[in-house]
């Protein structure tokens, strides 16, 4: 009696949580690399997914989302909003690690949809429009390369990209690319790492805990 409250909306939908997560004033666009890494991180979380490869089905916890995948697509990917559903449409012709990580960076842009003017205020070295591809991909990365995923695959066997890519099931320049934010490139593969940010180039030490790489 009097107990029967019904916990219907104490929960957000998966799209709200991740968008929940930017805060509604422009933000740096470091800033909105990490918060690339927290939804990449949440929604990890939010699937119950511990360990590489990640499932391309986490993108099923969003709703009203429909991944269609096209021989003729003349690009990677892309993503719009049909009136009812939120439609990626991938090129078939992609290899599976390319196919995934093409998903993984327009479902960022999916998440953006409502708080890009936020997140992408751009600057004169930088437009908006670059900054939310280049966070896409970050995203991408961050989702399917977690960092802590990533230094337990180095302590176990993982020596070249190569071999990453292989256990992350991702494209090998991705791999490359991501091992260098997180500053665990092989030693002799180190490069800069590829991200551009503002001040550019930073000390290393700024860098990394830019993008968050010291949790
Ligand atoms: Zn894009």
């Amino acid at each position: 009696m009097g107990q029967q409250h019904t916990r219907r909306h104490s929960s957000p939908s998966p799209l709200s949580a991740l968008r929940g997560l930017v805060p509604r004033r422009p933000l740096l666009y470091q800033e909105s690399l990490r918060i690339a890494e927290l939804q990449a991180q949440l929604l990890l979380d939010l699937a119950g997914v511990k360990e590489p490869p990640v499932p391309t089905d986490v993108l099923s916890l969003i709703p009203h989302m429909k991944v269609v995948y096209l021989d003729d697509s003349p690009i990677a990917a892309s993503a719009h909003w049909d009136g009812r559903d939120w439609i990626i449409v991938v090129n078939a012709r992609q290899r599976e690690p390319r196919r995934r990580h093409s998903l993984a960076h327009e479902l960022k842009h999916v998440v953006d949809h409502t708080t890009r003017s936020f997140l992408y205020a751009g600057t004169p070295r930088m437009a908006p429009l670059e900054q939310a591809e280049r966070a896409a991909d970050y995203f991408a990365g961050c989702l399917l390369m977690p960092f802590g995923w990533l230094r337990k695959a180095s302590a176990d066997d993982c020596r070249t990209a190569n071999e990453y890519a292989i256990r992350f099931a991702v494209p090998v320049g991705a791999a490359k690319k991501r091992l260098t934010q997180v500053g665990l490139a092989p030693e002799n593969s180190r490069q800069l790492p590829l991200l551009p940010v503002d001040g550019w180039p930073p000390a290393r030490l700024d860098f990394e805990t830019a993008i968050g790489a010291e949790a």
